[in-house]
């Protein structure tokens, strides 16, 4: 009974650059049942399924401070320095970030090497 006001999802949410969808229950800084837990950012969040406890809760994500674009917490996606930034936007201006960011960036890298030739022709 209880659980039907505080369950239901308020909406999907879906990362924009990886495409992950979820249900998310609350969109905040501080999730309903977690008295001491506030986040850094409004976050994306939902009530942790695998799990009975009501006060664990996964983060799905937030909103990029630059481009304001809906991202996921995946290390694909983005990143958070004082606030969440979608990894386009890291990369645009990462002049601005320090040098931890910045070679943290560089470790997320999958390394790809691809024939310089042709790019795009590929069927
Ligand atoms: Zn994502
Ligand atoms: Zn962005």
């Amino acid at each position: 009974m209880a659980c039907e006001a505080e369950c239901r999802p308020l909406g999907v949410f879906e990362c924009q650059l990886c495409a992950l969808t979820a249900p998310y229950s609350y969109v905040g800084q501080q999730p309903p049942g977690t008295q001491s837990v506030v986040l850094l950012e409004e976050s994306y969040v939902m009530r942790d399924p695998f799990t009975p406890n009501k006060d664990r809760f996964l983060i799905l994500g937030s909103r990029c401070g630059l481009c304001g674009r809906l991202v996921c917490v995946g290390p694909e996606c983005s990143l958070f320095y004082s606030k969440r930034f979608c990894l386009p936007c890291v990369r645009e201006n990462i002049d601005a970030f320090p040098q931890e960011i910045q070679q943290d960036l560089e470790k997320r890298k999958v390394p790809s090497k691809r024939p310089a030739s042709q790019p795009g022709s590929r069927t």
